[in-house]
């Protein structure tokens, strides 16, 4: 073994570092590195905890044995008793030999305390000898040391060496052959031993940048993620769980899972993990999900914990990222509802107006159209041709009336006449009307009547017709049959009146424009477009609400609310006209 091999080895091992294997890996690859070079059958390390890593013990021989254990190793700088001596066994597993002797060597020289320098210790402090074990027993008690494979170390050497300040670290090699170490040798496993040590440092520090990189990767995925408004949230839950697992340390073996409501995305088998966390999704102090991360198998690295803390502290940010975004998402549509909602009470005001107007000006000249046509009806001398079209003035005039009628109801300038009315009356009697035109069009009616059988102050009448209208729509709506629904409850403030069918639904341009005057979808001899503009302006007359829900192809339900109590402002309109 020439100078040269050990600084080809020494580049060997540093170039290893600076790829930032997993702990493992790189114990495992170096130690192969190690035996090969000394000729040894084993080796044998402990490293030494710090404030920012844990120590370790890892041995490994040419036979494929592999052991790791976490470690507790004394701080150099303290004064109390040697951590690995007598009883002290090691955590988890034999490793080393286990021999007393043995154990109090390598932390002897691992905090840099063994002497008398001179045959066996070098001037740097290493224990070796090329011939034991007649060496050996001149150091402690005369138990044969087990080498790696299963056979009595003959060889061995203890070299401590640096890693960072505060941290240091010993390696032992071992051999059931005499003769392995030298003089010269020796202060070649040195070198090696100290760039060990700086490999070490440098391998956690490339490791920690890595997985450091990693989680910002994801981070900054996530970020892109939830920008974008336009997904769904199933679409958005799912990109991000797509983008969780290359952010942990084994992305192989992750199964995650990111729940937000009743929204649900899942990569792998959760339930299957062994090792899981998880970080709640808050939002206004309310839990609303969470998000979730595991491992389904077992890796010996996990002997520390499954899970780095920045992997914990990744989980709460995408946790938190994920809260602000649905957040975000909420309130927009919040937002824009209340636009709609806004747009269409205004425009609904300003049709009133108009309508108001519009009826009061054509009440007057129908008034007298229909008083001197009927007038004139009166006349018992007229040809009988004429008082044919007479009756059609009339007829016409008339139905102008009701027409006019109604605009004053959307326009809320009737005012109603109160009483106290029972709405299951009003409902029952308004199907006996439809009971013909509900049977003839093969339409099965549910009715579920309060039997508190509440009461309100309204108008009977109005109230009727807001039974009316919205049943002949849902009847207009189901033309090849299908089901009318029909539920009346009390609740708090008021009292419910739903009225639902299965018919053909309300696309949304539609159900933008459904309560104008005139507006309608039929054909004029089925709908003027003024049943549900009525239906509003008596709903708002009594100070209740009316709203719908509805899905194409599906049905529609409406839902009219009426306060138990008359609203202050009733005669508000009554006194414009
Ligand atoms: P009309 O019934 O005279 O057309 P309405 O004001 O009662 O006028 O209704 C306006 C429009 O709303 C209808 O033309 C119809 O397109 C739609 N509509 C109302 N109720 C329903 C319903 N239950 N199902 C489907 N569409 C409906
Ligand atoms: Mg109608």
């Amino acid at each position: 073994m020439e100078p040269r091999d050990v600084i080809a080895v020494a580049r060997r091992i540093l170039h290893l570092a600076n790829r930032g294997p997993g702990r493992l890996e790189f114990l495992r690859e170096v130690s192969r590195i190690f035996l090969e070079f000394s000729g040894c059958d084993a080796l044998d390390l402990r490293i030494g905890a710090d404030d920012r890593s844990g120590g370790y013990r890892w041995r490994a021989s040419r036979t494929g044995e592999e052991r790791f254990a976490p470690l507790r190793f004394p701080d150099p700088r303290a004064s109390a008793p040697p951590a690995l001596a007598g009883d002290a066994a090691p955590p988890r597993g034999d490793l080393g030999s286990g021999a007393p002797w043995y154990e109090d060597l390598m932390e002897s020289a691992a905090t840099g305390a063994l002497g008398p320098r001179g045959r066996c210790i070098t001037s740097a402090g290493s224990f070796w000898t090329g011939d034991a074990p007649v060496d050996l027993a001149l150091t402690g008690p005369t138990e044969p040391a087990r080498g790696g494979a299963g056979g009595v170390i003959v060889s061995l050497a203890v070299i401590p060496f640096d890693i960072a300040p505060n941290r240091r670290g010993v390696i032992a090699l071992q051999s059931g052959r005499r003769h392995v170490f030298t003089g010269e040798t020796i202060g070649r496993h040195e070198a090696l031993a100290q760039t060990l040590g700086l490999a070490i440092d440098d391998r956690r520090a490339q490791h920690a940048l890595r997985e450091r990189v990693k989680e910002l990767s994801c981070l900054y995925g996530i970020a892109r993620v939830l920008e974008e408004a336009e997904w769904s949230i199933e679409e958005t839950l799912e990109r991000v769980v797509r983008l969780l697992p290359p952010a942990w340390q084994f992305p192989d073996i992750v199964a995650a899972r990111l729940r937000v409501d009743d929204h649900e995305r899942a990569l792998g088998d959760l339930g299957r993990a062994a090792h899981r966390h998880a970080a709640a999704i808050v939002i206004e102090g309310v839990i609303r999900g969470t998000v979730e991360v595991g491992y389904v198998e077992e890796r010996p690295e996990f002997i520390e914990g499954a899970f780095l803390t920045e992997e914990h502290h990744l989980l709460a940010a995408v946790a938190r990222e994920t809260a602000l975004h649905v957040q975000r998402c909420e309130a927009r549509a919040e937002r824009r509802q209340l636009t709609t909602k806004m747009r269409q009470a205004d425009r609904l005001a300003t049709l009133g107006q108009l309508a108001a107007g519009l009826a009061h000006e054509i009440n007057e000249p129908l008034g007298g159209i229909l008083g001197f046509a009927q007038l004139v009806r009166r006349n018992p001398d007229l040809p009988a041709t004429v008082t044919g079209d007479i009756d059609k003035i009339i007829r016409s005039a008339l139905h102008a009336r009701d027409i006019v009628r109604k605009l004053m109801l959307f326009a809320r300038q009737s005012p109603p006449v109160r009483a106290a009315v029972k709405l299951n009356a009003i409902v029952q009697e308004s199907l006996g009307l439809l009971s013909h035109r509900l049977r003839e069009s093969g339409i099965e009616t549910a009715i579920d009547l309060d039997p508190a059988d509440p009461e309100l102050p309204a108008d009977a009448v109005q109230l009727h017709q807001v039974v009316v209208n919205l049943c002949v729509n849902a009847i207009q709506a189901m033309r090849g049959g299908g089901r009318l629904s029909i539920r009346t409850r009390r609740g708090s403030d008021g009292v419910s009146l739903v009225i639902e069918d299965t018919g053909t639904g309300i696309p949304p341009d539609v159900a933008e424009r459904l309560f104008e005057p005139f507006f309608t979808t039929k054909p004029p001899e089925e709908g003027t477009g003024l049943g549900l503009s009525v239906v509003h302006g008596i709903v708002t007359l009594h100070g209740g609400e009316i709203g719908f829900v509805t899905e194409p192809g599906k049905g529609t339900r409406f839902e009219v609310r009426l306060p138990s109590v008359p609203p202050e402002r009733e005669t508000r309109s009554a006194s414009l006209s």
